[in-house]
Formats: C-alpha cells, structure tokens, sequence
C-alpha cells in the first residue's frame, strides 16, 4: 500500500518533468502559433497558455522531435529517477509500487447496458481525441493503455476510476468516462467539447489538469489529474463550516487561480465547493468546466450557473463578465466560515433571487472583521466595485494566514 509520501513524491516528480521541458513547449507552441494564425478557435486557445505553461507529459513522437533537445520526456524521466534524490528535487517512485485499489469491472459491466452508438454530426462532434488536437498533440490513447483501479466516483455522464499507464513512468490519473449518447440527450455537445478545448490548455497548480482524452465507439474517456483527497464538498459536509484560517487559505488559492484563468480570458461561471477538488497534500483544484466561457472581450447572457452563487447581473438577465466569479468567490468565503451561502432562502427560487438582487447580507457576528471585509467587497452589487482578485491575495485576511513558502507568484 502507498503512503501518502510516496504518492506526493509521484506528482512531485510529474512536476519536475514538466518543468524540465518548458523549451521544447514553447518551441512547439510558436511553431503551433504561426501554424494556425487564422483560425479563430484555435487563436483562442493559443492565448491560453502562459507562464505556468508546462509541456503534455504524453508527446506524441512527432512532437517530440520537434523539440529543441533531442531527449524524450521519458528518457529525461528515467534519468531523473537514476540521480539520487535532493532536498529539493524528490526521487520519482516506482510508481506501479503505488496501489490503485480494487478494479470492480465497472467499465465493461457498464458498457454492456448502458449508452447507444451515435451517429450524423453529434458523433462527428463528439469524436475527440488529444492525439489529434490541433494544438500540442498526445500520443494515441486507449482503454488499454491502463490499470485500472479504485472507483473514485460517479458523474453525470459515467465514472470515474483511478488508473495508471502500462508504461513507464506508470503515472496515476483519474479517468473519466462520458457516455456520448447521453451527452446528445441533454445537448450538451458543445458544452463538453467546450470545457475538453478549455481545460486542456490550462496549467495551474490549482486548475485540475487535464492531460489527454481519446474515444470509442459509445464513450469519451479524460484523463485528469488525480485529486488524492477528492471532493472539497465532502469536507464541508462533514465539517459544517471550516476556520477562518483554512477559508483563508482556501480562496488564496481561488484568487490565484482565477487570476491565472481571467488572464487568458477564461470565466469559469460555476464556482461552487461541488466543483472543487484536493489534491494530496490538500490544496484546492478547480474543476468542472462544464459552464465556463472563452470569451475574450465579450459579454455573454446565458443564464448559468448555480442558483445561490449567481451574481445579481445574472439573476436580473443583463450582461456579465469575469466579475461573475469575484462574486462567486465572496460567496464560498462566506460559506466556508458560515456553513451555508449567504443568499439562501428555504422558503424557494424566487426569495433566493430577491435576497440576491437586493444584496441582501447578513454576516454572523463570529466571524472575523478582516474576513468580514473581504466578504462585502466581493459582494458588491456593481461588478465594477467588487475588489480585484490581487487585492483579495493582498488583504490582511489572507497574507496573516498564508503559511510561509507559499508561492505569491502572481501577486504584484
Ligand atoms: P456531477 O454532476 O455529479 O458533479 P460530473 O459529471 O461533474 O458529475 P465529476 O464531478 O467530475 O462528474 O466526477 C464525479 C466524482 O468523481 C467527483 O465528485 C469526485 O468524487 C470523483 N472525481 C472526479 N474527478 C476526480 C479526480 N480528478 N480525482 C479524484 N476524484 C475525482
Ligand atoms: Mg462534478
């Protein structure tokens, strides 16, 4: 059985050959640049990388011979492993040393009975696969190429199973199945291929990492960073509220990350603690794409989102921008300490949307001032008035909690 070292060591060491790389993506991000200059999606997609920008850990062989050093990720990896370990740079582990847990037939018991073959456009859509991406292709993936391992839960679309490569370095990920014909009966085409295109291209310690996808006939399979201490949510459940100074920590984090996803023009739309995840050593990843936009410079009306952590411009139907998630984020500061969201309303909807459109607020006296100030100037009816997400990582509240070595990249 691992422990819960080694498998922070693992990632650690995904991380180190990530960052070990970083000429050969950007060598192959200019070349994928000029390439496709006149596609508008994919300039889109291009202006989503950024300095946290880490290469694919799955290259397809093209690719990698393409980059700038002749050396593989994976031979760089095995050299790696042979050094011996420093202080800063842990030893990767023999990474099929690390238990998956039980395999219980999930996949293929459910195939049998679940989801229908598609066909015409929607099967055209919903063809997608990494190695083929236009922009920094993986190698070929398929359902075996893993060990599959512990169910880790179920979402709408299918489950999701802790898995590892068959191949060195045998990295651990979660693996999520959608079945596509279920996809098509809720319409949601669009919205999945949307949040694949979005969060591919994203690195953040604290965006949930996407590293490849590939289909079958009757399923898309994602291959995603595994979270190791799963749903924030559950946590919250279990805990009713969290002290002030892990809500502190916690929307650090958010801030950071959400900067990080403004800067490249992406509003995530549906902050909520359902949507955030662990990772092992406890810091928080952002999830679920599913409602995010891609919107440079646009205002978009859909109405999304979920009731209680809509902003009043939502709730009222006019136009928003990022500030939706500023909103969103004074929300989950509030539930974090409070237990609950600030505007719910048992008595429905519709009283939720009033106490939502009035700003009507009421902050129990426990919690702090700091925390209390950070609360009401994020939850500004103006959008234009709620407190820039860099002044949010620089209030009082959250540097007197920040534990030392923390990164303040992005903090000006
Ligand atoms: P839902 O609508 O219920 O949120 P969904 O389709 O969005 O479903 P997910 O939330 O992504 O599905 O996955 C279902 C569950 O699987 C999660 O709640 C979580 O417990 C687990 N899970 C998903 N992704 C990961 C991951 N990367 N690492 C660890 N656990 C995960
Ligand atoms: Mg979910």
């Amino acid at each position: 059985m691992a422990s819960v070292g080694q498998i922070t060591r693992q990632i650690s060491a995904l991380e180190i050959s990530s960052k070990q790389n970083t000429t050969r993506t950007t060598t192959t991000a200019t070349t994928t640049t000029t390439q496709h200059k006149k596609n508008a999606s994919q300039t889109n997609v291009t202006k989503l990388l950024s300095k946290y920008a880490a290469p694919n850990p799955f290259p397809t062989s093209s690719s990698l011979q393409k980059a700038a050093s002749s050396q593989s990720i994976a031979s760089k990896t095995q050299q790696e492993a042979s050094r011996p370990p420093s202080p800063t740079r842990p030893a990767p582990v023999k990474q099929h040393t690390i238990d998956i847990g039980k395999y219980d037939g999930g996949f293929e018991i459910e195939n049998e009975t679940r989801g229908a073959k598609i066909t015409g456009q929607a099967a055209e859509d919903l063809a997608l696969d990494s190695s083929v991406a236009a922009y920094l292709p993986t190698r070929e993936w398929h359902l075996t190429d893993f060990d599959i391992g512990r169910p880790l839960g179920k979402g709408k679309f299918g489950r999701v199973y802790m898995v590892r490569t068959k191949t060195e370095p045998h990295y651990i990920l979660a693996l999520k199945c959608l079945y596509k014909s279920e996809i098509v009966q809720s319409r949601v085409e669009k919205q999945i291929r949307r949040e694949i295109e979005i969060q591919q291209n994203l690195r953040h310690p604290h965006v949930l990492r996407l590293y490849g996808y590939f289909h079958d006939e009757k399923r898309i399979f994602l291959m995603l960073e595994f979270a190791g201490k799963g749903e924030l949510y559950r946590q919250l459940t279990k805990y009713g509220s969290f002290t002030e100074k892990r809500s502190s920590r916690y929307i650090d984090q958010m801030a950071d990350a959400l900067g990080y996803l403004h800067a490249k023009h992406v509003i995530h739309r549906d902050i909520k603690p359902e949507n955030l995840l662990l990772g092992i050593n406890g810091e928080l990843k952002i999830a679920d794409f599913g409602w995010s936009v891609h919107a440079p410079g646009s205002r978009r009306k859909t109405l999304c989102g979920t009731l209680d952590y809509l902003p009043p411009e939502m709730v009222e139907g006019r136009e928003h921008s990022e500030k939706v998630d500023h909103w969103a984020l004074g929300v989950l500061t509030y539930e974090f300490i409070c237990g609950a969201p600030p505007f719910e309303d048992l008595s429905g909807y519709n009283a939720t949307y009033k106490r939502i459109a009035r700003v009507d607020l009421k902050i129990p006296a426990k919690v702090s001032p700091e925390a209390r100030d950070v609360i009401t100037r994020l939850l500004q009816y103006d959008p234009e008035k709620r407190i820039p997400l860099s002044e949010v990582r620089k209030h009082p509240w959250i540097v007197k909690y920040r534990s030392k070595g923390h990164s303040t990249a992005g903090i000006s």
